[in-house]
């Protein structure tokens, strides 16, 4: 059914991932469709994250930790979503000025999380989150996550 991507994880994870992808393919379909334009490999583990600056060897790979896949799934498929987006930035770099390499303020970096997040409840909108929960997920950009150093990311 998502043929072109492969789950790496326990089954649970992969049916929480199944899960997610089937509510962006109903409900947000532009997201699905990132996913499976972008990411050829959805892995289990920790921290979370995309890798954009793979792309040019073609479709990366994002991490999931359990925060997420053992979370809610519309908030899971909203994770997905985000960090579908990132990959959709570069690939919009790259589109916009071919003759030289993507640069990472592109596609990560303050400017980049904040389309990304965005996007990102954009779309737990349409999957039917609660509106108190999307703010708290919009006023979330001031923590600066992407800061964090990859050590010491629990998501
Ligand atoms: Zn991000």
């Amino acid at each position: 059914m998502h043929e072109t991507v492969t789950i790496r994880g326990n089954a649970e994870f992969i049916n929480s991932t199944i899960k997610g992808l089937e509510l962006l393919k109903e409900q947000a379909p532009d997201a699905y469709e990132l996913v499976m334009k972008h990411i050829g490999d959805i892995v289990s583990g920790k921290p979370s994250g995309v890798f954009p600056d793979m792309l040019w060897l073609g479709p990366t790979f994002v991490i999931m930790g359990p925060s997420y896949s053992e979370g809610s799934p519309i908030e899971y498929a909203g994770a997905l979503a985000h960090e579908a987006y990132h990959c959709e930035l570069y690939r919009k770099a790259e589109r916009n000025n071919p003759s030289s390499s993507v640069e990472p303020n592109a596609y990560s970096g303050e400017h980049a999380e904040g389309l990304c997040l965005q996007y990102q409840c954009d779309v737990l909108r349409r999957l039917g989150l609660d509106e108190s929960e999307i703010k708290e997920y919009a006023n979330g950009l001031h923590t600066r996550w992407w800061e964090v150093p990859f050590e010491r990311r629990d998501w």
